[in-house]
């Protein structure tokens, strides 16, 4: 039972105990037949209960203690099964060779299988890495460790700053499990936070000073970077929480864990929870799935590796110009020669998952199988890198030069491993002739042995008579003589000895059939172990070289990911940005990616825009709804990041500056889970936006202010837009139905008006989807209330209560002054029964009845 600190109930998840007392014990594999994993008391019930599995008992003196096993072979699917369901499973193995054992052969756990540690194939998903996140620290400054086992990454830093910025840094991982250090653990906002927002494991786990200085001790023999990387109290806190958690899961050296990626989230667009979801990088708002994601639309990436580098550049957009243009040169690269485009596809499709295929290897779970695997890949690269050297794009040259082709380990794997290893390690069957003549002195001993058994069935027919006689082999009698029923009386009863009597047939052995199988079976258990041996030796020199497989890998992955940026940008015809430090964004025919990819080529209306600090920084958005304004908002968003992520963008020109932070506040959708409702989730997200925006940020704010009263909602509006505008700076896209604050641009100098145009045709309106200069006035919202399918009786009741409301605003109008001097004329500008004398007390009810739960919401959710 391994011990996981003091960390209160590390066992417990939703309530339930998992596996505590040497559940999964392995009987002594005879032959590997009929080898089970056993799980007693508690457990065995538990496991009924979630695996569906047959409940048994066994004596146990004065009381039956109830058991249940899962076949050796099959017991990955059971333990997957028990991950899934959020238990740890550990794994209790033989330790002894059971043959020399005195009295009951000892037993160890030998690993602790968790949701954040595996590395087993067929329980990851290829395209996504697996990561296990540690954390310390306090509520607005934390320390974060993330490993993937599977890959043998691993990455700190540390984060100073708001609740948003953390989790925004932490969720970008999809953590399957979170080690948590029982300080940060009290912390309820923050535990609360994460789990509420990721389903995952959290164990609060704690070490002693002891332990952390003894840590402290080994991590730089495993790390030499290990001193610069963790120059502070917290990241060396979090790395030892996490290689102590490792080293009592794990109960291994993880040599294929090689650097310590330390980062700093500034160095990199910030890309909280909210702005991912809202643009949907990585999954849609709706049903939450990848298709229909930007991820999606850009991932045609030809390997795993590929696939989970890509997702981890769309989490951080560069903000280096030098590094976005290196990485457009490449992509330039492969559309001016679709040739290369293609070949490169090809070679790269044979490569196959050489990074996870490294993990294992260094872990020691790595099958024949899979050293042919990284064989085959390995002889890809050769071949990858004399195309790759033809170019005349120099970045692209120099990324061949850099991928080491390990040809020394691909002709180990090639000599050593025959061509279709079985799936086990120790059945034999791995080792190729000719590479060990010990294995082949002992191959031909049995070879040998079966000729001299098939002399032998010759022989024995010839003396008996027994024309049919036949000499058979099975696991329980080993080698025996079969004689059929009607030929028993010529069996010489003196030599031959019966073992067992079938309705048939007799069976027989003799003392120099036993001899000589005691020759085979001795031989063929040693070239067993011998085989086991050598394959061992192979995958423990190649472990050796794991960091050169990695460094190899993480080359792939990135010609993978610009080679399918290439492949995007030819399908869709994007064009190279142009990324520049300076102040202007100019987007000309820019579409939105994925609803282009989707509704499919000239359907999509594309727009321009232009923003920048001098005349345009923040555009107001007006027209009715399902013209096409947040669609318009998020393309220009998703430009930007596309731009900064090295990939070319959809537009027929762009010039992109650098934004260090992107913010939305998009759509209406309640925080069901988190509790929050409509309006205070807008309130969270726009003050988010207001206090940690910078001028070099932009901002998305679409139709701030309709989840209160128009009053209250259009003075907010109002507020915010002049506050950002005279001192944050930020570009921002401002959608609004509230029309009357177009007024706002002839107050405001860098304020631009735009409207998505629409026009009515045979009292219809028709969307046209194309952004153009100034307000608008109309929001038709009737007409669309009638495509909707609202019954025509509600339609034309609602027709003439607005157009009484429009005359009833003109005269109002006209007795007032017509100039929007400030929050106060905004009212004045409203139609009569909202500014009728009576609403006057309700505006002065409800504005503190909002800053009331503006103030209880921040107080609870910051
Ligand atoms: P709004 O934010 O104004 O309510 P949306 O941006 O949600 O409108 O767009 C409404 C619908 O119109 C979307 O479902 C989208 O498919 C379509 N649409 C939006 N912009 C365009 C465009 N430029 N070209 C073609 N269809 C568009």
């Amino acid at each position: 039972e391994p011990d996981f600190g003091a960390g209160g109930e590390p066992y417990t998840l939703r309530g339930v105990r998992t596996v505590r007392r040497g559940v999964f014990g392995n009987l002594p594999p005879a032959r590997g037949q009929g080898a089970k994993f056993l799980l007693y008391f508690e457990d065995a019930k538990k496991a009924v209960e979630e695996l569906e599995i047959t409940l048994t008992s066994r004596d146990g003196g004065s009381e039956r203690i109830p058991m249940c096993g899962v076949p050796y072979h099959s017991a990955h699917t059971y333990v997957e099964r028990l991950i899934d369901k959020g238990y740890k499973v550990a794994i209790c193995e033989q330790v002894e060779n059971p043959a020399a054992a005195k009295g009951v052969v000892k037993r160890e756990v030998v690993r602790v299988i968790t949701p954040g540690t595996i590395i087993e194939d067929d329980m990851l998903v290829d395209q996504e890495n697996n990561f296990l996140l540690t954390l310390t620290g306090t509520e607005d400054h934390v320390a974060l460790a993330a490993v993937d086992l599977s890959t043998g990454e691993c990455y700190i830093t540390e984060l100073t700053g708001s609740l948003e910025l953390i989790m925004g840094e932490i969720s970008s991982y999809q953590p399957k499990e979170i080690v948590l250090d029982e300080t940060l653990a009290t912390i309820s906002v923050l535990k609360e936070r994460l789990e509420i927002r990721l389903k995952c494991l959290i164990t609060p786990y704690s070490i002693d000073a002891k332990s952390e200085r003894e840590l402290e001790e080994e991590l730089p023999d495993q790390f030499p970077q290990y001193k610069e990387a963790c120059n502070t109290p917290y990241l060396q806190r979090v790395v030892c929480l996490l290689f102590s958690y490792l080293k009592q899961t794990q109960k291994r050296a993880l040599h294929h864990i090689q650097r310590l990626n330390r980062y700093d989230a500034r160095q990199y667009m910030i890309l909280d929870e909210t702005a991912r979801k809202n643009l949907e990088l990585w999954s849609t708002l709706g049903e939450g799935k990848k298709r229909g994601s930007l991820l999606w639309l850009l991932d045609q990436t030809a390997t795993a590796m590929g696939s989970r580098m890509l997702k981890k550049w769309l989490d951080k957009p560069l903000l280096t110009i030098n590094e976005i243009r290196r990485r457009q040169n490449m992509v330039q690269a492969f559309l001016d020669d679709f040739l290369m485009l293609d070949e490169v596809r090809d070679m790269m499709k044979q490569v196959y998952d050489l990074e996870r295929l490294a993990a294992r290897i260094s872990y020691g779970s790595a099958n024949g199988r899979d050293l042919n695997s990284v064989s085959r890949s390995l002889s890809i690269i050769p071949r990858l890198k004399k195309r790759l050297a033809e170019t005349n794009c120099k970045p692209l040259r120099q990324l061949a030069e850099e991928m080491d082709e390990c040809g020394d380990l691909q002709s180990l794997i090639a000599e050593a491993i025959t061509d279709e290893p079985p799936i086990s390690v120790k059945e034999g069957g791995i080792i190729r002739e000719g590479y060990n003549p010990e294995l082949d002195k002992l191959r031909s001993i049995q070879k040998d042995g079966k000729s001299w058994i098939a002399e032998l069935e010759q022989k024995e027919r010839e003396q008996t008579g027994i024309k049919s006689l036949k000499i058979r082999y099975n696991r329980v009698f080993g080698y025996y003589i079969e004689v059929t029923k009607s030929n028993l009386h010529l069996v010489p009863e003196q030599r031959y000895h019966r073992k067992q009597t079938l309705a048939n047939s007799e069976r027989f052995i003799t003392p120099e059939l036993k001899e000589r199988e005691q020759l085979i079976l001795n031989a063929s258990e040693k070239s067993v172990e011998l085989e086991y041996e050598l394959f061992t030796r192979v995958r423990e020199k190649i472990a050796g070289q794991v960091h050169r497989l990695q460094a190899l890998s993480e080359r792939v992955a990135e010609l993978d990911v610009l080679h399918a940026f290439a492949l995007v940008a030819k399908r869709y015809h994007y064009v190279r940005p142009e990324v520049h430090n300076g102040n202007h964004l100019r987007i000309k025919a820019g579409r939105h990616p994925v609803v282009e990819a989707v509704t499919g080529t000239g359907e999509f209306v594309a727009n321009d825009v232009e923003l920048d600090s001098e005349n345009s920084q923040v555009l107001l958005i007006t027209g009715p709804n399902m013209a096409g304004k947040s669609t318009y908002m998020r393309q220009i968003a998703l430009i930007t990041i596309l731009g900064q992520i090295g990939s070319f963008v959809p537009a027929d020109e762009a010039e992109i500056a650098i934004v260090d932070r992107i913010f939305t506040r998009i759509g209406a959708a309640d925080d069901l889970i988190g509790g929050r409702s409509t309006f205070m989730v807008e309130m969270a997200e726009t003050r988010h936006a207001l206090k940690e925006a910078t001028g070099r940020s932009l901002i998305l704010l679409d139709e701030v202010g309709r989840g209160t009263s128009t009053h209250d909602g259009m003075a907010l509006a109002q507020a915010i837009v002049e506050y950002i505008h005279d001192h944050i700076g930020a570009k921002t896209l401002f959608s609004t139905h509230y029309h009357e604050l177009t007024e706002l641009e002839k107050r405001l100098p860098r304020l631009v008006n735009v409207h998505a145009q629409c026009i009515e045709r045979n009292g219809k309106v028709v969307f046209l989807h194309r952004i153009v200069p100034g307000g608008t006035d109309r929001s038709y919202g009737i007409h669309v209330a009638e495509l909707a399918g609202i019954p025509a009786k509600v339609i034309e009741r609602a027709k003439q209560l607005l157009s009484e409301l429009d005359q009833a605003r003109s005269q109002d109008k006209s007795n007032s002054s017509s100039a929007l001097s400030g929050q106060l004329s905004l009212f004045g500008d409203l139609p009569v029964d909202e500014a009728a004398p009576d609403s006057g007390q309700a505006v002065s009810e409800t504005i503190p009845a909002v800053e009331k739960e503006v103030l209880d919401a921040l107080r609870k959710w910051d």
